[in-house]
């Protein structure tokens, strides 16, 4: 049966069954493993359908999102507009495989939002933007390492699924199974926020580095916004020794601001990152995402360059008809409502966890953020790791029991969209208090 789950005061039984078929037919039930709920424990529950803030599960119970589909849905499930174009798209076909004018749309529309792009070439996810974006540094620069660090998260590509080996410029050990050594050892971990580390790792690497990828901001270990002057430091290391820096915009574009997070921090002293990927809110919930940066380096890409990179369904008309639908969606009062929101749902539960003697810090990205808990400032992974995990599977679990879906990790950050309107923002104030009576044990 279903992982025993000690939180039975909603009804779950049809979830667990589903979850039940989903195991004899699919690896752990899931087909992403954070939707497992392992680090909370108990039943995920499954989805039978959404609308604005609220999400219906196959017991019938409701629940305000706070995951959002972990960023797309900005303006809210089922938004009429991008229904609307999706249905109109739908109609025309499905998939052609061959040009189509909402690939140059939605393209337009991208390069138009964030300064320093000239070009983008569409793909159908993060991951993919992710592998491309390091194929073209490294086809552009001819070199092989690259630098990441420990606590982002790029997709699951083989040389960026190495993480936080310790200390400075240590060559990191594969942190999946399958991921072969060879493609851990041409990457570079370091600490987050530490100028000295990266320094340090290209006084004595720095021939050897194609380039440097980070999360703009990152969000993935919990929102861990660079250090005042930290992504200018990258641009300037990078540029001095001839590497290329690739700013992961996944998460963060056309969330943080209509211009991602490189629209709130500006532009880095030294110049604008070479490359810069981005998904989740550019697909509108479909499969869409993107890379892109200047056009003298984007030609080096097939069919005019010598990198080769492809995709059957990359531009999709359906995706890019929702992808294009959401962001002309993304208006200025959508990202002031999401500001509102969000500080509405922040102050609350740092209120009432306050209330219940919790430890807990909040931090920011734009309007993005989590809640670490754990006192202090988070700087980076060392930092986020020091959290009272416990504590957060208690409030998730005492939420979700009240009708609020919470990212089934303290790892991440709280989601929200505009169309969380005050009665969804009120639902999740009240069930603040019981949750964080729960955190505290
Ligand atoms: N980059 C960042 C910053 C992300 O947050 C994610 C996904 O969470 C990815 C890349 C990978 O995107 P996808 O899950 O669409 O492959």
């Amino acid at each position: 049966t279903s992982t025993p789950t000690e939180h039975p005061t909603v009804h779950d039984e049809a979830s667990a069954a589903l979850l039940q078929r989903a195991r004899a037919v699919t690896p752990g039930g899931v087909n992403s493993p954070v939707r497992a709920f392992r680090a909370v424990g108990g039943t995920p529950r499954f989805i039978a359908s959404a609308k604005g803030p609220w999400l219906t599960d196959v017991d019938g119970n409701r629940y305000v999102d706070l995951i959002c589909s972990w960023g797309p849905m900005i303006l809210g499930h089922a938004h009429p507009d991008v229904l609307a174009a999706v249905q109109q798209a739908a109609t025309q076909g499905f998939s052609f495989g061959t040009p189509s004018e909402n690939e140059v749309a939605l393209a337009e529309e991208i390069v138009s939002r964030v300064a320093p792009l000239e070009q983008v070439r569409l793909v159908n996810s993060g991951t993919e933007a992710t592998m491309s974006a390091l194929r073209l540094a490294r086809g552009a620069t001819g070199r092989s390492t690259v630098v990441k660090f420990a606590g982002c998260y790029h997709g699951h590509v083989d040389p960026l699924l190495a993480a936080a080996g310790s200390g400075v410029a240590t060559f990191a050990l594969p942190d999946s199974a399958g991921v072969p050594a060879s493609a851990a050892h041409e990457t570079i971990v370091l600490p987050y926020n530490d100028v000295a580390a990266v320094e340090a790792a290209f006084a004595e690497h720095g021939d050897e580095i194609a380039c440097v990828i980070t999360e703009a901001s990152p969000g993935n270990m919990g929102v861990v916004p660079p250090a005042p002057g930290f992504t200018s430091a990258l641009r300037r290391i990078t540029k001095e020794h001839g590497a290329l820096l690739i700013s992961d915009e996944v998460m963060t574009g056309f969330r943080c601001s209509a211009a991602g997070w490189y629209g709130l921090e500006g532009e880095p002293e030294g110049g604008a990152p070479d490359l810069f990927t981005f998904g989740k809110v550019m697909g509108g919930g479909f499969p869409a995402a993107a890379f892109g940066g200047r056009a003298d380096l984007l030609a080096n890409l097939a069919p005019d360059g010598p990198v080769y990179q492809a995709g059957t369904l990359s531009g999709n008309p359906v995706a890019t008809a929702a992808g294009l639908a959401t962001l002309r969606g993304c208006t200025a009062e959508v990202y002031d409502r999401i500001g509102v929101v969000a500080h509405a749902i922040a102050d609350g539960a740092s209120a009432a966890l306050t209330a219940h003697g919790v430890p807990h810090t909040v931090q920011w990205a734009g309007s993005m953020f989590s809640v670490f808990f754990r006192e202090g400032a988070v700087r980076n992974y060392e930092d986020a790791k020091a959290q009272d995990t416990a504590a957060f599977g208690r409030f998730f679990h005492s939420m979700l029991d009240q009708g609020v879906h919470l990212p089934p990790s303290s790892y991440e950050a709280w989601f929200v969209s505009a169309s969380h309107d005050d009665a969804a923002v009120e639902h999740v104030l009240a069930a603040l208090p019981a949750a964080a009576a729960a955190a505290a044990g």
